[in-house]
């Protein structure tokens, strides 16, 4: 779903009053009728309020529907969207829009920049907006809800996201830096590095594999377990080493490129940084799955997180470790000692259990399970009652019209590449 910011700068206080009443008088309607979209804005009186209604259905921000009862109007993703990027513009988090970087099954990520031209990412929240296991179990789900389940659900998987971010960066974690949330969307700093899914090679596989099962090691610790750690959500930087010695995390001697990037198109780009020494530098993304570790099913995704990058660093680097596990057992042992609970600590942002319920239930009940290789998912994940999932061929048709929209060809590619900011 491509976010067009050009309406925005013709949008006037009274079309941002109207925007802003037809998203509270969703909060509790299915569909906001016209005399309380005109209640809520206290634009009562004249035409005022109908050719705001009017202005914001052309541009696609609200949507008439008609229903048995009456007519009404409902937000769009677009008008989310839009409210979104009013309160990241209004608190200086973004001023312009740029190029899409990423479009995933729950999300579209977006290159911004603030005021100074420090680029960031915009990371837009689309829950519901496709179920690649029960597409049509999830129309019929969200047809028997409130319509307000998916703004509602996007909503919470970016509070999460921002709260575990927050908490892990706050706690020595490599992630990006969160800077700001609003509705169904973040704002981070931009990390400038590939998805370890776009490297070919690297120096020392057996470098960077240690360090990525220290990071499972240590946030399990902590008493966090990602749940989707992979290759598409590890962004691994090439950092110049300060002193051209070896350094702690990876050395490279040649004068070749340390790592090689998948695509050639990126060629270029990787082999700018070639110093005869680098440090590869891995910083983990993506946290709406993130679990506890007295989860029931802790140890299943435990597991998978670890198998995940045992698999990758075989098939990729052909490097497999001569050390079994590690093996949750073991972790439960040395976990909390020395090192606080951080999902707690997570509970404390505002977060709350109820809410990380509700959130879970409804992935799974629309079967979003992250980036990682379908696999079957744990006992007491499944429902047996769930219907059979739509055809392939269906499924593919809706992603093919969504990559068509975001007018993306691939998953991810390059960041930091923006030639057209969009002022908002
Ligand atoms: P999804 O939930 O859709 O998988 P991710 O958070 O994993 O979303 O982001 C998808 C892709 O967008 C990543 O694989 C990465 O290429 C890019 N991306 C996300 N966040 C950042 C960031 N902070 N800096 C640079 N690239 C990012
Ligand atoms: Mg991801």
């Amino acid at each position: 779903m491509k976010l067009d910011t050009k309406a925005m700068r013709y949008l006037t206080a009274e079309d941002w009053r109207v925007l802003t009443a037809v998203e509270m008088g969703s909060k509790n309607h299915e569909l906001v009728p016209t005399p309380l979209i005109a209640q809520i804005s206290g634009l009562r009186g004249g035409t005022g309020v109908h050719k705001c209604i009017s202005n914001l259905a052309k541009v696609g921000l609200i949507a008439k529907v008609k229903n048995a009862k009456y007519d009404g109007y409902r937000l769009t993703y677009g008008g989310l969207d839009y409210l979104a990027l009013n309160t990241h513009r209004k608190q200086k988090s973004v001023y312009s829009v740029g190029n899409q970087i990423g479009v995933g099954k729950e999300s579209d990520i977006y290159v911004v920049a603030d005021e100074s031209g420090t680029q960031r990412v915009l990371k837009i929240h689309r829950l519901g907006r496709i179920s690649f296991r029960t597409v049509k179990a999830n129309r019929d789900y969200l047809r028997n809800r409130s319509s307000g389940s998916w703004m509602y659900m996007s909503r919470l998987a970016a509070m999460k996201e921002f709260a575990f971010m927050s908490v892990l960066r706050d706690n020595g974690f490599p992630v990006p830096k969160p800077i700001a949330q609003s509705r169904h969307t973040i704002v981070m700093s931009l990390i400038d590095a590939f998805p370890l899914r776009q490297i070919s090679s690297i120096p020392e596989p057996a470098l960077l594999y240690s360090e990525l099962i220290d990071m499972i090691l240590r946030l399990a610790r902590h008493g966090l377990i990602h749940g989707d750690f992979n290759e598409f959500n590890i962004l691994v930087e090439e950092e110049p080493s300060s002193t051209g010695a070896a350094t702690s995390t990876s050395k490279n001697v040649s004068d070749e490129p340390s790592i090689l990037p998948v695509d050639t198109q990126f060629a270029d780009a990787s082999s700018n940084i070639s110093p005869s020494s680098v440090t590869l530098v891995p910083t983990l993304i993506d946290f709406p799955q993130m679990l506890s570790i007295d989860h029931a099913n802790a140890e299943f995704y435990f597991d998978r997180d670890v198998s995940c990058i045992k698999r990758f660093f075989e098939r990729r680097f052909h490097f497999s470790s001569d050390e079994p596990g590690p093996f949750f057992s073991d972790v439960k042992k040395t976990m909390g000692k020395d090192s606080k609970r951080l999902d707690i600590e997570v509970e404390a942002t505002g977060f709350s259990k109820k809410m990380a319920k509700e959130l879970e239930v409804y992935m799974r009940e629309v079967g979003v399970d992250g980036d990682t290789e379908t696999e079957d998912a744990p006992e007491g994940d499944r429902d047996d009652n769930e219907p059979p999932s739509a055809d392939e061929a269906e499924i593919e048709d809706i992603v093919d019209e969504q990559l068509q929209q975001a007018d993306v060809a691939g998953e991810a590619t390059e960041p930091a590449i923006v030639d057209t900011m969009e002022n908002l």
